[in-house]
């Protein structure tokens, strides 16, 4: 087995290193504080083609091998854990569904924008009434002579604000359950039919964007369809395996940042008359850190390593995306202790890993969800079909 990454991997790691330290840290608290989604700082990342990391060249992506774009996650979630989402939503959420379900005419009106960061996008699958069991959607989509007309609510969606293009899953004809869903490709611009509303209170991602959606009389045209219909719950698929990896790839970045600034703050802060670093304890703290973070980082590699040669891997996914998760909330909290009370203040990234890494485990598919998707491929039977 080798374990090596290639020299283009070891720069493409070390060049999103550099501009995570330079860009998105000094930033990362400011945003928080003030709740502030840094377009600004959007359109730096995808001048450095993070958005479009995984796209193929042709439509204006970096056409990054998914490890790659992994090195790349797991340094911004290392900075800033709401400009990883804006990563993760754009690049695996949007674009992935539309390089793997789009036209050739959708993939050039869409890709190259989203990719260059000209346009944001979202992904509207959860609604007020349907989260993890997320093929009952309520939202409807009527037919009419010159399209679509879509119905309905989301809610919990990141972007939803700031969107150009939502992606949209809803109902096309309850009666065929999950081969009546869709996915639909809504401009939002100039549509009055699309109306986010900025959802307020968060306990972390301040400095991410999260939108509840109403969707009243929302036309869009008849090629706005993102496959066929039946296809939408298996583009979401598509997507939250994609998405997954990201948010797990995210997490081995704040597992990282939790390692590296617990180790320094440890040497430095005296206690007793010594550094903290030296006693057993404290040095527990430190070696459980870096046991999850290495633990999540292969688990994090064998999942790019089959994505990249082609192998099915939807259960790999959601085994590192389950232990990543949990790991960067295990470390976040363990991060604190080391830290004591300075823990417990901004001034300090890891009070915000502890409030960021919080939602990891929610979305894209709660750890219960992953569970049950391991679950099933270890049992043959699905505990995801309602009786
Ligand atoms: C900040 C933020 C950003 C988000 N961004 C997006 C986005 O961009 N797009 C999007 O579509 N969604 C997004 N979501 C929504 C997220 O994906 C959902 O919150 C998540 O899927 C869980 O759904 P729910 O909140 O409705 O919880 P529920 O489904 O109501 O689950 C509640 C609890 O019940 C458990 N549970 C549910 N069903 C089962 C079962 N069968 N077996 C065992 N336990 C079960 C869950 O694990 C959980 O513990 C976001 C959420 C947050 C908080």
């Amino acid at each position: 087995m080798d374990f090596a990454l290639t020299d283009e991997q070891r720069l493409i790691k070390e060049t999103a290193r550099a501009f995570t330290d330079n860009e998105i840290v000094p930033r990362a608290r400011d945003n928080d504080r003030n709740a502030h989604f840094d377009t600004e700082l959007v359109a730096k990342i995808a001048a450095q083609g993070y958005l479009g990391a995984i796209v193929p060249q042709d439509y204006g992506g970096a056409g990054l091998d998914y490890l790659s774009y992994g090195l790349v996650v797991e340094e911004i979630g290392r900075g800033d854990s709401s400009m990883r989402t804006v990563v993760s939503v754009q690049t695996s959420l949007v674009c992935s569904a539309i390089v793997r379900w789009g036209t050739d005419e959708q993939k050039q009106r869409y890709l190259p924008k989203l990719c260059s960061g000209e346009w944001l996008g979202c992904f509207g699958l959860t609604e007020p009434d349907t989260g993890s069991d997320a093929a009952n959607q309520r939202t409807r989509a009527r037919k009419t002579d010159s399209g679509w007309v879509i119905d309905g609510a989301k809610m919990w969606i990141s972007m939803g604000n700031v969107a150009d293009l939502a992606l949209i899953f809803a109902q096309t004809d309850p009666e065929k359950a999950h081969k009546g869903l869709a996915c639909f490709l809504v401009e939002t611009d100039g549509n009055d039919g699309y109306q986010p509303q900025e959802i307020h209170g968060k306990l972390g991602l301040h400095g991410s964007d999260t939108a509840a959606i109403s969707l009243s009389d929302c036309e869009v045209p008849a090629d706005a369809m993102l496959g066929d219909i039946g296809d939408g719950f298996k583009i979401a698929m598509t997507s939250l395996e994609s998405g997954r990896y990201s948010v797990a790839a995210g997490c081995v970045g704040i597992c990282q940042g939790c390692v590296d600034y617990c180790v320094n703050y440890a040497k430095e802060r005296h206690q007793f008359g010594r550094p903290i670093a030296s006693f057993q304890l404290v040095q527990g703290m430190l070696a459980d850190m870096k046991v999850e973070t290495d633990a999540a980082r292969m688990l994090v590699y064998r999942a790019a390593y089959l994505k990249d040669t082609g192998q099915p891997n939807s259960t790999e996914t959601s085994i590192a995306k389950l232990y990543a998760t949990e790991a960067a909330n295990r470390c976040a909290t363990t991060a604190i202790q080391v830290l004591g009370g300075s823990g417990y203040v901004d001034d300090h990234p890891v009070e915000r890993y502890f409030r960021d890494v919080r939602v990891t485990t929610l979305y894209e598919g709660t750890s219960q969800i992953q569970k049950l998707i391991i679950g099933r491929a270890l049992t043959g039977i699905n505990a995801l079909i309602p009786s």
